[in-house]
């Protein structure tokens, strides 16, 4: 383990402590490697992008974003995704198939690696916990986030089993606050993961209510809210820290008035959380546009004013499309994956109805 994922080995011959015999029988039997990689594009500010191919058509993204205290690595876990929230690409994609743990740790051990190897990136994070790895070196990557294609909770073992390496000392030796998995609500893993390996949870709301949230994360039709609150209100005293995440993409006419950002005061204010409010990344396929500034300002404020610790994301990589599932779909489309995926965009329709309502 330490040979693979502290020092980024992938010649067995090279393993030089292990015996002979030995690395004749793991010849045989082990393949370390990537996925291989179709694209890797840098952002003006930083942000760095790869788009890795995992066959027949198919490919995940990953998005690594420094920071002056840490360096974030975002990763995928499926290729493509069934919950098909409507106002995500990859949703949009449809579902290909689960990664398996190898193509999931393969992530973090690419980019650890490939960036550690250039200077530059081992010199921003040169002061931030040498210690934990044995050959000393300085990590560049500091936190892992399942915030690329697909949905964690359903691909339930293998994301455990990456997880597991990602914590353990002979790999990869993160905090469990500094792994963080996000989900759109499934609610029976989110029991399971509490008991399994309780990293910090982010929980995708973009909705103050059922009848909105049913059309946007169709997953809600399964796990309504009350039963997704109730199931993160369980979660608390098994997380990393005495809060969860909420995250809340923030959608033009849609999700952000000041009457939706009271009733989700009302949904939040039993639980310790942080609520992210996420500027919407438009693609054109979804009929959707990002909310302006001033309305998210607005929104926010109404959130802080009822002691929701509430913050907007930065947006980063945008000249490189680093949001979810956005290049990797460039590269569907070129194979006509998208075309043979879609759906009709039924749901635009109904919103405003619902906002009539209101
Ligand atoms: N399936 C999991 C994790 C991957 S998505 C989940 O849904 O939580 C990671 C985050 O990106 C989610 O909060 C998701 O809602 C958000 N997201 C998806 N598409 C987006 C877009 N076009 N603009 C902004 N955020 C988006
Ligand atoms: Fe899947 Fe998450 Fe995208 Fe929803 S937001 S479709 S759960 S990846």
């Amino acid at each position: 383990m330490r040979w693979i994922h502290q020092r980024g080995i992938s010649d067995v011959n090279s393993m030089s402590d292990l015996a002979k015999s030995f690395r004749e029988q793991l010849k045989d039997h082990v393949e370390i490697k990537s996925l291989p990689v179709i694209s890797d594009q840098t952002a003006a500010d930083g942000t760095r992008k790869w788009l890795l191919d995992v066959g027949d058509g198919n490919a995940v993204e990953m998005v690594y974003i420094p920071e002056d205290e840490r360096g974030t690595l975002c990763i995928s876990t499926q290729a493509g995704c069934a919950v098909n929230c409507q106002f995500c690409s990859t949703g949009k994609q449809g579902f290909a198939r689960n990664l398996t743990v190898g193509e999931i740790i393969g992530q973090l051990w690419y980019a650890e690696h490939h960036l550690r190897a250039d200077p530059k990136s081992i010199k921003r994070y040169d002061s931030y916990d040498k210690s934990i790895l044995s050959h000393g070196d300085g990590r560049v990557i500091s936190n892992v986030v399942m915030m690329g294609m697909g949905e964690p909770l359903l691909n339930y073992e293998p994301v455990i089993g990456a997880m597991r390496l990602m914590l353990d000392d002979n790999a990869y030796g993160l905090s469990r606050r500094r792994v963080t998995l996000s989900t759109s609500g499934v609610v029976p893993f989110i029991d399971r993961l509490a008991k399994d390996l309780p990293v910090a949870l982010a929980v995708s709301l973009h909705a103050p209510n059922d009848k909105l949230r049913d059309i946007l994360v169709p997953i809600n039709r399964k796990y309504p809210l009350k039963e997704l609150m109730a199931a993160c209100q369980r979660y608390l005293p098994f997380a990393p820290r005495d809060f969860l995440t909420f995250e809340y993409c923030m959608l033009d006419g849609v999700n952000d008035s000041n009457q939706q950002a009271h009733e989700l005061v009302q949904l939040l204010a039993p639980i310790r959380c942080k609520l992210n409010l996420i500027p919407f990344n438009p693609f054109p396929e979804s009929g959707l546009t990002q909310s302006p500034k001033a309305r998210i300002e607005q929104f926010a404020k109404i959130l802080q004013d009822a002691k929701i610790v509430t913050t907007v994301r930065k947006t980063r990589g945008d000249d490189i499309a680093a949001a979810c599932g956005q290049l990797a779909g460039d590269v569907q489309d070129r194979t006509n994956l998208a075309k043979r995926s879609e759906r009709p965009i039924k749901w635009v329709q109904p919103i405003k109805v619902d906002e009539e309502d209101e």
